[in-house]
């Protein structure tokens, strides 16, 4: 979350949510270090939890918009944000069952009816279209290649000597399935806030991913195994189902049932079938014209009792599902029933935190206890990288070259240290002279 203070207007560049240990992200979270009242408008990079998470709690404290957002990401928030405000009353409401004395974090941080408040808010911008938020003051999205909808902003000041500001919002990747590459803004940057995530990392090729995505389901189909694949709802699974649309339309995968449990991915899923205009065109399938999110082996599950029929299952088959890190949802279901039978793999295809259940898995623990019981693996555990989101530190220097610049001055932002560091590092090579990794709360004059 960014306050821009310019031509006489106070503007906010996302307004996400932290996420991490709950105490402490609930303490950072409650606090908005502004008055939501004076804020004049919100300028949305995309509909991640952790860069819209709390556009809720602005509503709730008195910010009567507008937001703008990309069409997709705008249909995107409207499933995610009441998501959000639902796993928000859930908690606290455990939370104020079990715990004695009361805590900050057994208030919900806000409701369903903020969430729903926020939609109408919400006002679609496309790409590249300037949009005037103020007499001297204007803004265009364009591709940041991350998600669908995702977008990175550049902004412009006309008052004095005029000024020129780059968010990049996440930078994706190219050839990340159906989203379509980066195409950053070009040219002389006065200020360019840059993110950092995988400063300091290196991921495989998409391409590589996908050829090993069906190595894995062909050998566990042969064996009469199951792949399960937890995975977030939003991005990952999608371009998981493509990706095994294309290896099955190649012959590269046998007929096995594909299950997307989880009701949040199937409207997310919805979302994406309205928002063609984004896909990428040079991909294959989305240039066929193919419903490419729906073909004959896959299955979209919301239902409970749909899903614990899938406990009974014979033979081979895929189940992707929520969460990503195996901390909630219907995956943990999934792991409980087929995690001892040394047939069936379990497949991770995103990062896994410390001190989750997906991490100690990827660590290769043979003993985990899932529901407060002591389970076996006996199950492969396979990793994939090549599907993250997120530009790895060569990808990220080849956002900064595209920009072309000169920038004059660099912040980096949303990255653990090391990787903001690397990320410093990165700009300072390619001749941005004076760069900052500000601390949360610090203000500069620009
Ligand atoms: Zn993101």
């Amino acid at each position: 979350m960014h306050l821009l203070e310019a031509a006489g207007a106070r503007i906010l560049l996302d307004a996400g949510l932290f996420q991490g240990s709950r105490a402490e992200a609930a303490k950072k979270n409650a606090q908005l270090p502004f008055d939501a009242r004076r804020i004049n408008a919100v300028v949305l990079s995309h509909a991640h939890i952790d860069h819209s998470g709390r556009l809720p709690l602005l509503v709730r404290h008195g910010f009567h918009g507008p937001i703008y957002s990309t069409p997709a990401t705008r249909d995107l928030c409207a499933v995610m944000l009441p998501d959000s405000a639902h796993i928000q009353e859930k908690d606290a409401e455990f939370l104020a069952r079990h715990r004695r004395p009361k805590g900050p974090e057994s208030e919900p941080l806000y409701s369903m009816a903020d969430a729903l408040a926020v939609q109408e808010l919400i006002v679609g911008q496309p790409y590249r279209r300037i949009h005037h938020l103020r007499k001297h003051l204007a803004f265009e999205f364009t591709e940041a290649g991350h998600i669908l909808g995702s977008a990175s902003v550049d902004l412009r000041m006309t008052e004095d000597d005029g000024l020129r500001l780059v968010f990049s919002g996440d930078v994706g990747r190219s050839g990340l399935p159906i989203i379509r590459d980066p195409d950053p803004p070009t040219g002389p940057i006065d200020c360019l806030i840059v993110e950092s995530t995988y400063g300091d990392r290196e991921h495989e090729t998409t391409g590589d991913a996908e050829a090993r995505l069906g190595e894995i389901v062909r050998r566990t189909a042969a064996r009469g195994g199951k792949v399960l694949v937890p995975a977030f709802a939003l991005g990952r699974t999608q371009e998981l189902v493509y990706s095994l649309h294309q290896l099955f339309r190649a012959g590269q995968i046998p007929e096995v049932p594909i299950y997307v449990d989880s009701p949040l991915a199937v409207e997310t899923t919805s979302v994406f079938r309205m928002h063609p205009e984004v896909f990428d065109r040079k991909e294959r399938l989305v240039e066929r014209g193919d419903h490419i999110l729906d073909f004959r082996l896959v299955r979209y599950v919301s239902d409970v009792d749909d899903s614990k029929r899938l406990n009974t299952l014979d033979g081979p088959a895929v189940i992707i599902s929520a969460s990503g890190m195996c901390e909630a949802g219907r995956i943990l279901h999934h792991l409980a029933n087929h995690i001892g039978d040394h047939r069936n793999v379990v497949l991770f295809v995103g990062f896994q935190a410390e001190h989750t259940l997906g991490r100690r898995l990827v660590e290769g623990e043979r003993e985990v206890r899932i529901f407060g019981a002591k389970v076996e693996r006996r199950a492969e555990v396979e990793v994939i990288g090549g599907y993250s989101a997120h530009a790895d530190k060569h990808e990220l220097r080849a956002w900064v070259k595209r920009l072309g610049g000169p920038i004059r001055r660099a912040f980096v932002v949303h990255g653990e240290p090391d990787s903001a560091e690397a990320m410093a590092a990165i700009l300072r090579q390619e001749g941005v002279k004076d760069v900052t990794i500000p601390a949360l709360g610090q203000a500069f004059d620009l």
